[in-house]
């Protein structure tokens, strides 16, 4: 059986899991957050005391790595890592910075690859990230670009950390989001780029209901 695949890529702070996760739960699908993988590990290496540009210790280290991706009952995806749950401990702007400079290199990349394409060859799936398009799942039935202003971003990331009790500085937030962007842009490897097959959604001046109609349609329309 071949099972469907939606591609669901942009910049952070997108609202790419959000929709991600009630696209998922619209068309049973399963829904997985990559970006939340590279935080895992990122974490792993922090943890370890490992920096994000030491490749030779992230080499040494990475077979230690032991990955489950589990879901609680409001559908929401857990990160298990070598038996601790560290969902919560992934989500912080630090967190963000490691997972964007660790995932530049290329064994980080090929540790994971296949860990996403095996979900998706087992499941019909909603997988989001940066390179879901371009590299991981190149002949996804949908392939989404989902993007917004920095400001908006930058806005909807500070009111999901307050909303989890985190202390916010917004200007802050923008900034890292804008370092964030370039990195993941400009890095030899895997770049976050719009898949020339992907369709362009601009979630700047929607609500997540708009947005979620406007990537409903288009899947729809593809997969009929
Ligand atoms: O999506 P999220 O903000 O959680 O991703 C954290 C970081 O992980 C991103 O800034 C990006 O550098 C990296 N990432 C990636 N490829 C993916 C998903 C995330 O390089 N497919």
């Amino acid at each position: 059986m071949k099972y469907r695949s939606i591609a669901l890529d942009g910049p952070a702070g997108a609202g790419k899991s959000t929709m991600a996760r009630r696209l998922a739960e619209e068309l049973g699908f399963v829904y997985v957050d990559t970006g939340a993988i590279y935080r895992t590990v990122g974490y792993h290496m922090d943890l370890m005391g490992i920096g994000p540009k030491d490749i030779d210790g992230i080499t040494r280290l990475i077979d230690d790595v032991n990955l489950q991706i589990t879901y609680d009952e409001q559908g929401v995806q857990h990160m298990i890592l070598n038996g601790t749950d560290v969902s919560g401990e992934i989500r912080t702007p630090e967190m963000s910075m490691i997972a964007s400079t660790i995932s530049a290199h290329k064994i980080v990349r090929d540790f994971l690859l296949d860990t996403q394409r095996d979900i998706a060859r087992s499941y019909n799936t909603v997988m989001d990230g940066r390179d879901i398009g371009t590299v991981v799942l190149p002949h996804a039935d949908v392939k989404i670009y989902l993007t917004a202003t920095p400001e908006v971003r930058a806005k909807r990331r500070c009111d999901q950390l307050a909303e989890a009790g985190k202390k916010v500085d917004e200007k802050k937030i923008l900034q890292e989001i804008l370092k964030r962007d370039e990195q993941d842009m400009n890095r030899p490897v895997a770049p976050l780029r719009q898949a020339k097959d992907a369709v362009l959604v601009d979630s700047s001046n929607q609500t997540p209901d708009e947005t979620l109609s406007e990537i409903l349609s288009i899947i729809r329309a593809k997969l009929g």
